[in-house]
């Protein structure tokens, strides 16, 4: 586990930016925190870290957008999803268990079908508004070498 505080967006894109770059492809990295908290601006820097060209916004009238990088992004925004069978009906395995890197914000809404091994991101809104703090932690060996990494 690590956690990480931020003062200002700049700082979390830079972590963000140094964890795309650690990725090696397969990973599947959840993000939870309320709205506004930063899942899609460290989305962003990730990206960037993962080499995409393309300007991330949040999938909002699908659940998931697709980018080209130095890996293939799958990014996720199941906050309006209503039942776990849209996951079944869009065959989120595809992306799940692929070469690329998915990006899963609202995570929790789906538990029941995220893997086992994960980096689990929480953003939590600090005392001033452009603190944040962020907890990540790790499930599996890939992920706790992403981890030791960030803290180096
Ligand atoms: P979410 O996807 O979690 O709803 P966004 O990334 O869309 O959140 O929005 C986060 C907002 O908070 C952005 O406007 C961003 O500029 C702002 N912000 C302020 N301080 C920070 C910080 N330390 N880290 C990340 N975002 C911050
Ligand atoms: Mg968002």
């Amino acid at each position: 586990m690590i956690k990480i505080t931020t003062s200002s967006p700049e700082e979390t894109k830079n972590i963000g930016y140094r964890l795309g770059k650690l990725l090696k492809g397969g990973e599947i990295i959840c993000m939870n925190g309320d709205l506004g908290a930063g899942k899609t601006t460290l989305t962003q820097s990730i990206a960037e870290g993962l080499e995409v060209n393309d300007y991330v916004t949040s999938p909002t009238f699908t659940i998931v957008n697709e980018y080209e990088g130095r890996h293939k992004l799958y990014h996720f925004d199941v906050y309006r999803i209503g039942e776990i069978d849209e996951m079944y009906d869009l065959g989120y395995e595809e992306y799940f268990y692929s070469d690329g890197v998915t990006i899963i914000e609202w995570s929790s809404m789906i538990e029941e079908i995220l893997p086992k091994e994960r980096l689990n991101i929480e953003i939590r809104k600090g005392y001033s508004s452009d603190n944040r703090e962020l907890i990540i932690n790790s499930f599996g060996e890939r992920y706790d070498e992403i981890i030791k990494e960030l803290k180096s």
